[in-house]
């Protein structure tokens, strides 16, 4: 019997070196300076080339197709086990206290852009492959590695690969969190249009605005418009604002009054972990004496959208028990009394619902505010039984080493590498109760998490392919 943790520990070092490596690229997609050499810019493939460089150093065969996904490959025969990481990154972004390309080792904590997500977990089941060959195990199926160079955008790379190559048996993608992800929601966007004010009038929604992006709920919303009584307007926001869970202030501004509301920003996966700073700046405009065009833009979300992550009002309720609750996030709400308004609204919803019927509901409570809808992108829900060989391989791997015998695989809201694949789950590496700085400034990861998994990689690995 192979001691995996004392195996991996061996390692350490080495691990740690090469993971400097690959966090002193600056890997984030960077198309402003694409060529036909790198599509996504240098970076991205700079990073995989990186991976394959550690790959050839060790003796594996390995490919780079196109610079834009690459493999590393170990054992023989036409079926294989795919392990699905990624190279490229978010930008670093502000608010580092340290270099985000320069890995810095302190306190056991390895900080360093890419660290959690997915520099540091890929090369810690780069190294899970390591230490099988190093030990001499022949796989019964052969194992690859493969790296995507465009996760955090487009997935131009992966799937790439996944048009060009066959199809892996099974697989799991190291990029998410542990125990398990046995089960995706699908994730559909649409988009409702609304026409702009054909006159001007003298009480009016000029613009409004709210959210940064479709998958997370808006934490900022703000709003001008012409009244003629600003005053009056001005007080009665101060006592909508009292009676709710967001903070906000209003100001003149010539003829026109501003509103900004401040809400709490939460990931739209789970829109009941934010407050939406948009539809409750809507809740207090619709009791202004609006134009019709800005009326209608309010009153949709009012009637349709507001406090409802679950789409009750749209009539959409819907629950599998296996993958839980249909949810709704609005994430964009923009106006401008010109060129007129847009919605979107991001669903995350299970298998048994389809997206044509989210989209004629959306139509149905459109239609009286002369608004259309439209499906901006769709990703189908994802899933594999609890009960399926490799959920519970998987499983056994991570709670004999975790010592976690309750650990129970999950349904996440979110979008993996693993729907890729018909048999693939997501496994590690951001442990439960540790604390996820993916995509934050001073990213971090335990080096003892990212050991645990090499460990864990190592004998799953094995497991599944012997
Ligand atoms: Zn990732």
């Amino acid at each position: 019997m192979t001691d995996w943790k004392a195996t991996a520990a061996k390692y350490q070092d080495q691990y740690l070196a090469d993971l400097k490596q690959l966090v002193a690229i600056d890997s984030s997609r960077d198309v402003e300076n694409q060529t036909d050499e790198f599509p996504l810019g240098p970076g991205p493939a700079k990073a995989l080339n990186q991976f394959l460089t550690f790959a050839d150093r060790d003796g594996f065969t390995t490919k780079n197709i196109d610079n834009v996904v690459g493999y590393i490959e170990y054992g023989t025969g036409d079926d294989y086990f795919a392990i699905l990481g990624h190279a490229d990154t978010v930008p670093a972004g502000n608010g580092w206290d340290t270099n985000p390309f320069e890995l810095l080792v302190e306190e056991g904590q390895a900080i360093g852009r890419g660290t959690s997500d997915d520099k540091g977990p890929a090369l810690s089941a780069y190294y899970g492959l390591r230490i099988l060959k190093d030990l001499g195990i022949e796989p019964k199926l052969k194992i690859r590695l493969i790296i995507g160079t465009d996760e955090e955008t487009n997935w131009t790379g992966m799937n790439r690969y996944f048009e060009t190559e066959p199809a892996p048996k099974a697989g799991f993608s190291p990029d998410a969190e542990f125990p398990l992800i046995n089960g995706e929601k699908g994730n559909v966007t649409f988009e409702t249009h609304f026409d702009g004010a054909s006159a001007i009038a003298e009480q009016q929604l000029l613009s409004f605005n709210a959210g940064l992006k479709e998958n997370m709920v808006p934490r900022d919303a703000e709003a001008f418009v012409t009244m003629e009584d600003p005053d009056t307007v001005i007080q009665q926001f101060d006592t909508f604002i009292g009676a709710s869970p967001v903070s906000g202030s209003a100001s003149i501004v010539g003829k026109q009054v501003h509103f900004e509301v401040v809400g709490k920003a939460a990931h739209g996966m789970e829109p009941r972990n934010g407050i939406n700073a948009g539809t409750y700046l809507a809740m207090f405009l619709k009791q202004l004496p609006l134009d019709q065009a800005g009326t209608n833009f309010i009153r949709f979300i009012t009637n349709n959208l507001h406090d409802d992550s679950r789409a009750e009002q749209l009539g959409l309720q819907f629950h599998d028990d296996v993958m839980g609750d249909l949810t709704m996030n609005v994430g964009l709400m923009t106006y401008d009394a010109e060129t007129g308004g847009v919605i979107n609204t991001n669903f995350r919803y299970p298998k048994g619902i389809e997206p044509a019927t989210i989209q004629q509901h959306l139509e149905q409570a459109a239609g009286p505010y002369q608004a259309s809808v439209t499906q901006v992108s769709n990703m189908e829900p994802h899933f594999v039984p609890a009960d399926d060989p490799l959920v519970t391989d998987l499983m056994a791997v991570y709670r004999e080493q975790t010592g976690q015998a309750a650990a129970k695989p999950e349904v996440v809201g979110g979008g993996t590498f693993a729907r890729l694949m018909e048999h693939g789950v997501a496994f590690g590496a951001l442990f439960p109760g540790a604390t996820d700085t993916m995509h934050q400034a001073n990213e971090f990861q335990p080096v003892s998490d990212l050991m645990l998994a090499m460990s864990i990689y190592a004998q799953a690995i094995f497991t599944v392919t012997k």
